[in-house]
């Protein structure tokens, strides 16, 4: 690249209902070095092979509410009556280094972002909404995938049908379909993002 050139990271934001295939498509591109994945903090409890630091921040209520308090992150919200967070300064310092970050949360999260009052990060913002197969191909994921009870995956499908009302706030939708069908999406997203011109800086 012309070395006059250069360009601030893009922040992207990833959201979909859960059992969308989300995770599956967050975990292929983790493996990729295009991004700093953004690991969030959470009250609910960690999932079987799930590690600490790695897929989530796992913190009680009282280290969440105070992290709150001291204003340590740059949105968070209660999902399915849990707490989650993102962390504001390593996405901040990832932005201005000129890394791009990937962040999955869910859609109060993306809202948020949105209409965060620092225009650097709203400028660095590319949403995407992972659109899932209809509802009843959801519930059968969810269920197969066997790490909630019935009642769980009922509360997880009433959040998404009220989440997939929200997809025409984000700036690109990717149907879902197979996971390398969704990462060739995710892939072309990424790429255009790259070039825009109001992303670069003329040294
Ligand atoms: P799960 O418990 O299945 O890992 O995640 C449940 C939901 O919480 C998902 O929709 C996920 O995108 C969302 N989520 C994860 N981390 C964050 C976060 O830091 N902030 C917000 N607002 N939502 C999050």
């Amino acid at each position: 690249m012309n070395k006059e050139f250069s360009r601030y990271g893009i922040l992207f934001v990833v959201s979909a209902p859960s059992g969308a295939g989300k995770s599956t498509l967050c975990d292929a591109l983790r493996q990729t070095p295009d991004f700093v994945y953004s690991v969030s903090c959470t009250t609910r409890a960690p999932r079987a092979g799930e590690i600490d630091g790695e897929d989530y921040h796992f913190l009680s209520e009282s280290d969440f509410r105070a992290r709150v308090a001291a204003g340590e992150f740059l949105e968070h919200a209660n999902v399915h009556g849990k707490f989650y967070g993102t962390l504001r300064d390593p996405i901040l310092s990832n932005l201005h280094s000129g890394v791009d970050v990937l962040i999955d949360i869910d859609t109060q999260g993306a809202a948020a972002i949105r209409e965060y009052d620092d225009a650097f990060v709203r400028q660095a913002l590319a949403d995407v909404f992972i659109m899932p197969p209809d509802l009843e191909e959801l519930g059968r994921r969810l269920t197969k995938r066997g790490t909630e009870t019935p009642a769980q995956i009922e509360v997880r499908l009433q959040t998404a049908a009220r989440e997939m009302e929200h997809w025409r706030d984000y700036r690109y939708t990717i149907i879902s379909q197979s996971i390398e069908e969704d990462l060739m999406k995710f892939r072309h997203i990424m790429g255009a993002e790259r070039y825009l011109s109001s992303r670069m800086i003329l040294a």
